[in-house]
């Protein structure tokens, strides 16, 4: 297998080519029209937002995907006192995910001035991750693609938010969305449906969605609402450590900067390897490796993510998939996996509270698949 010598991406992730070089088309960066292009709409459209006066045909001037996590917390607070927006705070309770991030968001119904709304489907959400991931995904694949079980949560309860948007007249959705899914999200409503349909075909979509869909596709242009990223204008400046500082000062957080979790990690990164030859979290170690290799002084953090300065990311990655494979075939001690696990999430820049809880996690992974119906991926 051959990967890039700057960031160690593999030939075969999606979406990368290496020259004769050994250099990666990220590494340089072939993608950079596309990038600025995107970031030049998402900014104006996201100005047009701020700049807008009170909504005339509804209650809300905003619709704000709110996950009750530190950007998300960050970011409504601005909305609601900074910029004086009437916000309807939307929540979709994921099924996958340690109940923190729900227990932040009843804490905040008090504290800040937004109608909440806490959405739930665990029925529709885990049937589209069941069909996801016992799927072979097409090859060779666009860039992300490593992450589709991601995005198919998400543009689910995504839809569900533009449904609701839809009926009680909200004219634009917020999504704090980072720069490197921003790339790859659709800031058109009706797009993000049509992709949804695309991936999971009529029946699927009807069923989950019972029916409503077409409201959105055959709705005027002007009647949808329209998906802004206000990290767009800070992209520059992301600091999560100073965000949850401020957050405490303002009494708006208590829990540790890593607070949400998603069960399905260690299931994330078997699909991941067996597809795709990576691990999860793959392409965000390679940008961490890029910039440092860019600027090897600058402390860069990735949106969520911090990675320490030497990683070696290779041997990471071949430790990870050892350990995870060898769980879901019932092989080895499961003491000794625990252990190398909480060594491999601490080389990841996890806290020691969180490393542990992660491998807790994957320790379950088999658990986990057979609660929700999901496939293992398979060596
Ligand atoms: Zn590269």
């Amino acid at each position: 297998m051959t990967s890039c010598k700057v960031c160690s991406l593999g030939a075969q992730h999606p979406g990368v080519t290496l020259d004769d070089d050994g250099l990666c088309n990220l590494c340089k960066l072939t993608m950079a029209t596309d990038l600025v292009e995107n970031f030049r709409y998402t900014s104006e459209m996201y100005q047009g937002f701020v700049n807008a006066g009170p909504n005339t045909a509804g209650e809300f001037d905003c619709l704000f995907m709110y996950s009750g996590g530190k950007d998300s917390t960050f970011m409504l607070d601005r909305f609601v006192n900074g910029l004086g927006k009437r916000v309807l705070a939307y929540t979709f309770d994921i099924p996958f995910e340690s109940k923190h991030s729900v227990q932040n968001v009843r804490g905040m119904r008090d504290k800040i001035d937004a109608e909440f709304l806490l959405d739930s489907d665990d029925d529709g959400i885990t049937k589209v991750m069941a069909e996801i991931f016992s799927r072979k995904p097409e090859k060779p694949g666009k860039y992300l693609d490593e992450k589709l079980p991601c995005y198919s949560c998400r543009s689910f309860f995504l839809i569900r938010a533009i449904l609701v948007a839809f009926e009680r007249k909200i004219p634009y959705i917020a999504l704090c969305a980072d720069p490197q899914q921003i790339l790859t999200m659709e800031s058109d409503v009706r797009k993000v449906v049509q992709g949804f349909y695309r991936t999971f075909g009529a029946k699927l979509t009807d069923e989950v969605f019972k029916g409503r869909i077409e409201e959105i596709l055959f709705a005027p242009a002007d009647d949808l609402p329209r998906i802004v990223f206000p990290y767009i204008g800070s992209r520059y400046d992301y600091d999560p450590d100073q965000m949850v500082t401020e957050l405490k000062d303002k009494g708006l957080y208590s829990a540790s900067p890593l607070e949400t979790h998603c069960r399905l990690f260690g299931l994330l990164n078997l699909y991941s390897y067996t597809h795709w030859g990576s691990m999860y979290y793959k392409i965000n170690a390679s940008s961490h490796l890029r910039a440092a290799h860019r600027n090897p002084d600058q402390q860069r953090t990735s949106f969520s993510l911090k990675f320490p300065k030497a990683l070696n990311v290779i041997e990471l990655e071949e430790r990870l998939r050892t350990t995870l494979f060898a769980i879901s075939a019932n092989e080895g001690d499961p003491a000794e996996h625990e252990r190398e696990l909480i060594e491999l999430f601490s080389m990841l820049g996890a806290t020691e509270d969180a490393a542990a809880h992660v491998a807790r996690t994957c320790l379950e992974l088999k658990e986990t698949a057979a609660e929700f119906g999901i496939a293992l991926p398979r060596r």
